[in-house]
């Protein structure tokens, strides 16, 4: 009975579907699944990242992609050894349909809990809507979050530790997830790191996110202070995923994920893209004060 209420559930979800056009099923495409560092390892679609997390006393799936991205992480998890029922926790880097659209069926199939911060839990159990930016255009599956994530909180699943850090401005909620790793005799900082991009999103006068260009400025401060060694984020462009993989397949003996220059050179990038939106948004806007 139960099997049969989740097929009818993942039909359901799966029936919503949340891809609409070319540039979305480009993210979606297939890709191996593979170790990244120690516990850490890569379960997702070709841009669109989702994150396996294991332990001995269960295992954490950072990100869900797409409702089409959930029977790839599945797959994904299998392939690697593990199970989808021993994954306790699901978190999720920011509310969007392409890292989020996947919880809902995700977490019928695993069982787990859902931890979230109050501003992506209200965003996630309205399936996307009335987004700051994007209103009702792009909805997905709605999810129930479980566990409330506050700043700075510690999540723990037998030896691991993840921290939660908000780095809010492309979307409200978006939190920033650090842990460690081991690397034979050293510790590797690893980060997964939100969206941060401004898109174009309006930064001066925004009724919608009054705070949005507060909230971008201090968000770009954190992230420059943050010591990084393995270097993640939620789109495998924004820490070029498949660059990483050919340069490991020519070098293995080189894991091209720690990475701690690119870690920098992101951050310092996408803040030069802020900035210069912001400048350009001042322009067109001469009466605001500044
Ligand atoms: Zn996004």
């Amino acid at each position: 009975m139960r099997a049969l209420l989740l097929i009818l559930i993942a039909f359901a979800v799966q029936g919503a579907g949340q891809i609409r056009n070319d540039f979305e099923r480009n993210m979606n495409k297939p890709i191996e699944p593979f170790k990244i560092v120690d516990n850490i390892y890569y379960v997702g679609a070709s841009d669109v990242a989702v994150y396996l997390i294991t332990t001995e006393k269960g295992h954490i799936i950072l990100d869900a992609g797409f409702a089409e991205t959930v029977p790839m992480v599945e797959a994904n998890v299998k392939k690697l050894g593990f199970e989808l029922s021993d994954v306790k926790i699901l978190l999720n880097n920011h509310a969007h349909s392409d890292h989020a659209g996947g919880l809902a069926l995700l977490k019928e199939k695993s069982g787990a809990k859902l931890y979230a911060p109050k501003k992506q839990a209200k965003q996630l159990r309205r399936g996307g809507k009335q987004d700051f930016a994007w209103g009702d255009k792009l909805d997905f599956a709605p999810v129930e979050v479980d566990k409330r994530v506050r700043r700075d909180d510690k999540i723990r699943l037998g030896d691991v530790t993840i921290n939660a850090m908000f780095t809010p401005g492309h979307t409200k909620g978006c939190t920033t997830y650090t842990t460690t790793a081991n690397h034979g005799d050293e510790r590797y900082q690893v980060a997964f790191v939100c969206s941060i991009s401004a898109l174009d999103y309006n930064l001066i006068d925004n009724k919608n996110y009054g705070s949005i260009r507060k909230d971008f400025e201090e968000t770009f401060s954190v992230l420059r202070s943050l010591k990084v060694d393995v270097f993640l984020a939620s789109h495998g462009v924004f820490f070029k995923l498949k660059e990483k993989l050919e340069a490991w397949k020519e070098d293995p003996e080189t894991n091209p994920f720690v990475d701690r220059v690119g870690y920098r050179k992101f951050v310092t990038r996408m803040e030069a893209a802020f900035k210069k939106k912001l400048a350009a948004q001042k322009e067109t806007k001469p009466n605001i004060k500044r």
